[in-house]
């Protein structure tokens, strides 16, 4: 049931260095966050620590203690997978197990959601790719049935040969789905700008389509990036908010929308040099008041 209420946090550290998940419900604390999302090991690598190191009891407590709901939270899942390449199989195969083992990971850490980049086409034929990312979700769900396990696919810019960079390829996805019930989105919202979506002058327009292709109810989760390139740039590249192409009062139009509450929004902007702006941001975003995080830098595309 999604509640009605403002879920901001952003991307926190989940690492041996900073005490594993007790360390990441701590910096989700300190920038005042009510959600957060985290790498449940390294996305780059399949290394993993021992799930009974990364500190489950203590997180689960800490949530309950602070009133975090482990269910508002997002793991992200590793770079590594592609469940959509079309024409390797030993890659959708290898996608498909390891995605499995994370699954089991996320859950034994109490989290419900886990958000995935949907995969690239690598050269092969893009309607093929989509069919193979369907029937690679519906082996990896079927192994997960009375688990509370939901994968939000993310929206992506465009970069490359990715899929999903606009709904009617979700909608296609969906359509083929044996696991719908299972699979949801999670808007990111430079990647929408950067594959052409008007996320600064039309969000109720952006809803409307997605409403119209996929469905309102399928907006699960949300990434707020703004971004260093124009609408339609398929470039990828996240900007600290106010400081893009987006700007400062679509990103507050965006957090503060009707259609938005019960949502996790999550931020995954730049450091600014070693500092984290994250503090900063969620609270420029819940007060809608800008304040300038690199004073000695132009902004790119000032709206505020
Ligand atoms: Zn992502």
């Amino acid at each position: 049931m999604k509640k009605d209420t403002l879920l901001l946090g952003s991307h926190v550290d989940m690492n041996k260095k900073n005490g594993f998940l007790v360390g990441a419900f701590k910096q989700a604390q300190n920038e005042k966050a009510n959600t957060f999302m985290f790498f449940a090991g390294p996305p780059q690598s399949t290394m993993r620590t021992d799930i009974n190191e990364v500190k489950i009891e203590e997180f689960a407590q800490l949530c309950q203690e602070n009133n975090i709901d482990r269910d508002d939270l997002l793991v992200h899942a590793p770079y590594l997978i592609n469940l959509a390449n079309p024409v390797k199989p030993d890659t959708v195969s290898f996608s498909i197990e390891f995605l499995k083992k994370e699954i089991t990971r996320v859950l034994a850490m109490g989290v419900s959601l886990i958000v995935l980049h949907p995969g690239a086409s690598v050269g092969g034929d893009r309607n093929v790719a989509l069919t193979t990312l369907a029937h690679s979700l519906d082996l990896v769900l079927d192994d997960f049935q009375g688990t509370k396990i939901r994968i939000a696919l993310e929206t992506m810019s465009g970069k490359g040969t990715e899929v999903c960079t606009n709904f009617d390829d979700f909608k296609t996805v969906f359509g083929l789905l044996k696991h719908k019930d299972k699979v949801g989105v999670c808007f990111d919202i430079c990647h929408l700008s950067d594959s052409g979506y008007d996320v600064k002058n039309d969000f109720d327009g952006v809803l409307a389509e997605f409403d119209a292709k996929v469905g309102l109810d399928k907006l699960w989760a949300t990434h707020l990036n703004d971004s260093k390139n124009e609408r339609g740039a398929k470039k990828d590249r996240h900007e600290n908010i106010g400081h893009g192409y987006v700007g400062f009062d679509a990103m507050v139009k965006i957090v503060h929308h009707e259609q938005m509450r019960g949502i996790p929004i999550v931020l995954e902007t730049p450091y600014i040099g070693t500092f984290c702006p994250y503090r900063d941001e969620i609270e420029m975003l819940r007060t809608k008041i800008f304040k300038n995080l690199k004073p000695e830098e132009e902004i790119t595309a000032n709206t505020v």
